[in-house]
């Protein structure tokens, strides 16, 4: 059986949904229970991005013992340096660091050109290691991403002292076969040496979980995914989905450190949680200590809206329903557009 490692950005992808900002005394609780859990990475914020970040990384990383804490910058110095003075308390800890790789990135956002690119990503992998011995990198929008290119990228990066390097579909872009083919790919021509692939995948074409799979089954060994699929425009893919689908198969041979024997799932049908774990209808029936939280369905699409509005129950409280006001009030589908004519994050953050 192979190991498939969790990491877990609810707190980071997943806080980026509007209406899903959770203060530093939600976030300590949702990193416990993600911690109960047996997540193997909390990506917990993005330093350097407001002081209320920065602090929620420092307080996560005291309040939490075995999960590596990570914390997410772009290929620059500042933001490097901030990050690691947020992680100065973390037992274990990750720099999560990279840059655009895709053309429209390089051309558009950066206004630069491959060489340079490929110089900046390997300078941000060199000075995150001055701070700590796990460094991940990720090649936003590599779904877009030309193979041959990307693979010098994660050669560079994985020379340079990266031990993870993560392959993210920014823009939800890829179908299954061609995003395991881009796993593929790199296991087949860059020397990995100790280091591993991970997968990010985004559901704007419905297909998270599905290209997930795919690069698991290509050689990724850890899978980047939110609590319920929660995050930004159509969300991420969901953590339950991916672990039940890899339960469900032990004939595939990988198994992940997550305890789904633990009575965390809320059972509104008197089921027990392995019973119905998984699947599609069950999937927003998550954690019972994070369902306060994040008992939102703002990363999913209408149906899925419609689905908890109904499913409102007094264990959620008066929070969900909150979302769900402010998630029935965003305009997901002008924000897929936007994504679509233009190929950028809504808000230029990384991922
Ligand atoms: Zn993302």
């Amino acid at each position: 059986m192979e190991r498939i490692y969790v990491f877990d950005t609810t707190l980071r992808d997943g806080e980026q949904v509007p209406g899903c900002q959770l203060n530093t005394i939600e976030k300590i609780e949702v990193a416990r229970a993600l911690e109960e859990l047996g997540v193997d990475v909390i990506e917990a914020g993005f330093p350097v991005s407001s002081p209320g970040d920065f602090n929620s990384v420092l307080e996560i990383s005291k309040a939490v013992t075995w999960p590596v804490i990570c914390a997410l910058t772009r290929a620059v110095k500042k933001d490097i340096e901030v990050a690691s003075e947020a992680l100065k308390y973390a037992k274990r800890k990750r720099i999560h660091t990279g840059i655009g790789t895709s053309d429209p990135h390089i051309k558009y956002k950066f206004n630069s050109n491959r060489e340079e690119i490929l110089e900046r990503a390997v300078k941000a992998v060199k000075y995150a290691r001055n701070f700590v011995d796990d460094v991940e990198f990720y090649a936003e929008d590599a779904g877009r991403t030309e193979n041959e290119y990307l693979a010098r990228v994660v050669q560079a990066v994985i020379d340079a002292g990266a031990t993870v390097v993560n392959i993210p579909d920014t823009t939800g872009y890829c179908f299954p076969d061609e995003y395991g083919a881009k796993i593929k790919y790199l296991i087949d021509h860059v020397d990995m040496k100790n280091a591993i692939l991970s997968t990010h995948c985004h559901q704007d074409l419905g297909m998270a979980t599905a290209n997930t799979i795919s690069g698991i089954i290509n050689g990724a060994r850890q899978v980047e995914v939110t609590i319920n699929g929660v995050g930004e425009r159509a969300g991420n893919t969901p953590l339950e989905e991916v672990v039940m689908a890899l339960k469900s198969h032990p004939e595939r041979g990988y198994y992940t450190n997550i305890n789904t024997q633990k009575n965390l799932r809320y059972q509104p049908f008197g089921v027990k949680p392995d019973e119905h774990a998984g699947t599609t209808q069950q999937s927003h029936c998550w954690s019972q200590c994070l369902c306060p939280f994040l008992g939102n369905p703002s990363g999913r699409g209408a149906e899925k809206r419609r689905n908890l509005r109904d499913h409102q129950s007094p264990r959620c409280g008066n929070r969900q329903q909150l979302h769900c006001t402010n998630s029935a009030q965003w305009p997901c589908s002008i924000e897929k557009q936007i994504n679509d004519a233009g190929g950028k994050n809504r808000n230029g953050r990384a991922g």
